[in-house]
């Protein structure tokens, strides 16, 4: 038996020094504003696996309102999710960013194999892909920036 989840999350850009994308540190000259570290790969990620298992949503589980979830590394986030998924385990997911800078490419790997470590799978079960806004609309304009998540669940057996 399988399930599949979907995910997407967006976040305003502000003036920073480094971009928290995937659980890694990117140097930018921006960074995503939010309550916790406001990484919003991992947010899609979170809310793929919660959406594969129909356990809800990451702002019901982490509202933003709670104190305990100010500035908290949104791997927390992800950790948390999986273990709440119980009898099914990950076939794979897919994601696309979406940011017109930085480049995303020199990270890639780096950000698969954080993501792949945070849920315990192989790296070869994480598919990343990057796009840009194509200079137009508020991703092209570099006033936000967007992902989307895909996640397959297989029951144990
Ligand atoms: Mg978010």
């Amino acid at each position: 038996m399988l399930r599949i989840g979907l995910g997407h999350d967006t976040h305003r850009l502000i003036d920073g020094d480094a971009l928290r994308l995937g659980g890694v540190s990117i140097p930018h000259t921006k960074r995503c504003l939010g309550h916790s570290d406001a990484d919003v790969l991992l947010h899609a990620i979170t809310d793929a696996l919660l959406g594969a298992a129909s356990l809800g949503d990451i702002g019901e589980l982490f509202p933003d309102t709670d104190p305990a979830n100010r500035g908290r590394d949104s791997a927390e986030f992800l950790r948390l999710a999986k273990q709440r998924i119980t009898g099914w385990k990950i076939v794979n997911l897919d994601c696309i960013v979406f940011a017109e800078q930085p480049k995303i490419l020199p990270y890639k790997e780096a950000i698969r194999r954080r993501i792949a470590e945070i849920l315990d799978i192989d790296v070869a079960q994480v598919g990343l892909k990057a796009k840009t806004g194509e200079s137009v609309g508020p991703i092209g304009r570099q006033e936000a920036i967007a992902a989307e998540c895909v996640v397959l669940l297989e029951k144990n057996i």
